[in-house]
């Protein structure tokens, strides 16, 4: 065994102090993601156009092409200190039950009470509304994580909050719910009769479970008309990516002190904000020339964005009320099957990881729930930890990359993100380990019908 102890925490002097702004590194490179459109005019989207919806700072975060690190504020510094630095793990275990000559890592983000990375932006996102004077925010849900890491944040600053949370997963996970009441949050199923659009959605699909492209709609909506109350979103935007760079500045910072240099970074991708997080300051310094490295986003067979979508502008919700955004998406009309990595069930992707995934700067891979839940259940039988479904998707893409290493003899360092714990899905592992688990991959019918959705750009 090499010198590098099984969990890397980082003292917390050396906790990042700024924000990692891959948006700076793209531009000066000269490959920046197409810029967000309005929807009506087709003209570049404005501080302006975005003021009604998103808070003012996080918009400037958003348009910001040209500072690559940003200070994260004092107040936030010991809101993170609360449950960060997160630890990166050498998986000893792992590599062993293997046999491979591969080294893994995973950074796990599920060490605080939301169970995910998503409470690095919540709390973000609640601080800079905390600070424009803000009494209300609302959002939506999936799975619950960003629910219940907003709800915390919320909590902790003095925020009403309201969560739209995607039907089937409040049916799922009624633990979800219960935790982001404790917290002081509302949390209404979408779709729901409270909004026009939520409405709208049950007229032509009474028995839909919902999807987080109807739940956005809702809280869109809700925040647009609600005097003091602005929207919040959970992953996708760049502003959300780039709070979620605490974990690769983390990772960066960890490797650095025991010499560890990733061949492979891997993650899977919902909205793209825990991968994006991950892989910032490492994609930086690949696309500077700085390194050869590998990314792989993993994704569910079920709502394959990145392996079977079009890169278009398309909108964020199925409402067609966002600004346009230039994506990896099925189609805003897309309804995802009821899968229970409920966190990965979204049409598009984060911008920046889109244009990245078109230029060749990283790659995909899809799974069916199956065998990522085969992943999971290994992953913990070894390493003690229980992985969120979502994030069992990194760890069958990290379980295969070690196992081609097994076959080449190569000796190459993988890290994966953990995103989250599985504690709240065990239904979901009751379903997998009862074999009533199904998998499900979309026709090319089906997919169709959800590009037929996307908008036409003249
Ligand atoms: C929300 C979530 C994801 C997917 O979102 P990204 O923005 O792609 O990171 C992945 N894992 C967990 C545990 C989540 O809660």
């Amino acid at each position: 065994m090499s010198g590098v102890p099984y969990k890397i925490y980082l003292p917390e002097s050396a906790a990042p102090r700024c924000w990692h702004n891959l948006r700076a590194v793209m531009a000066k490179m000269g490959c920046l993601p197409e810029p967000m459109l309005h929807p009506g005019t087709l003209k570049l989207c404005t501080k302006e156009d975005l003021a009604p919806v998103f808070c003012d700072k996080l918009i400037d975060q958003e348009l910001n092409t040209t500072d690559e690190y940003i200070d994260i504020p004092e107040e936030l510094v010991s809101f993170y200190r609360m449950y960060r630095p997160s630890p990166l793990v050498r998986a000893y275990c792992l590599e062993q039950r293997l046999g491979t000559p591969a080294a893994i890592y995973y950074k796990f983000e599920g060490n605080n009470t939301s169970g995910s990375h998503k409470l690095n932006s919540a709390a973000a996102q609640a601080f800079y509304a905390k600070e424009q004077g803000l009494a209300h925010l609302s959002t939506e849900t999936g799975a619950g994580q960003w629910g219940t890491a907003l709800s915390m944040a919320c909590a902790y600053y003095g925020i009403d909050l309201e969560v739209f949370m995607v039907k089937i997963s409040a049916e799922q996970k009624p633990y979800r719910k219960m935790v982001m009441e404790t917290y002081g949050a509302k949390v209404t199923p979408s779709p729901s009769d409270t909004t026009e659009s939520g409405r709208g959605i049950l007229a032509k699909n009474p028995d839909t479970g919902g999807s987080l492209g109807c739940a956005i709609s809702e809280a869109i909506e809700t925040a647009v008309k609600k005097p003091g109350c602005k929207y919040v979103l959970g992953s996708v935007l760049d502003h959300v990516l780039m709070h979620q760079s605490v974990i690769g500045l983390e990772t960066k910072a960890a490797c650095d002190m025991y010499g560890i240099k990733p061949d492979i970074i891997i993650g899977c991708a919902g909205g793209g904000s825990n991968l994006g997080g991950l892989m910032s300051p490492f994609i930086a310094d690949k696309l500077t020339g700085k390194n050869n490295m590998r990314f792989i986003a993993a994704e569910p067979a079920s709502c394959p964005t990145l392996t079977r979508g079009k890169y278009a502008y398309d909108f964020g919700d199925t409402g067609r009320t966002t600004p346009l955004v230039k994506m990896y998406t099925l189609g805003c009309g897309f309804m995802p099957a009821p899968g229970h990595a409920g966190g990965l069930r979204y049409h598009g992707m984060s911008p920046v990881l889109s244009k990245l995934y078109h230029d060749g700067h990283i790659e995909a891979r899809s799974y069916v729930q199956n065998e990522a839940f085969e992943a999971a259940v290994q992953f913990a039988r070894c390493e003690g930890t229980l992985p969120a479904p979502e994030s069992s998707h990194a760890i069958k893409c990290a379980l295969d990359e070690a196992l081609k290493c097994k076959e080449t003899g190569e000796k190459k360092t993988i890290v994966f993100g953990l995103s989250g714990t599985g504690f709240f899905d065990m239904a979901a592992y009751g379903s997998y380990t009862g074999g009533g688990l199904t998998d499900y991959a979309p026709t090319d019918e089906d997919l169709q019908a959800g590009f037929d959705s996307l908008p036409v750009i003249k």
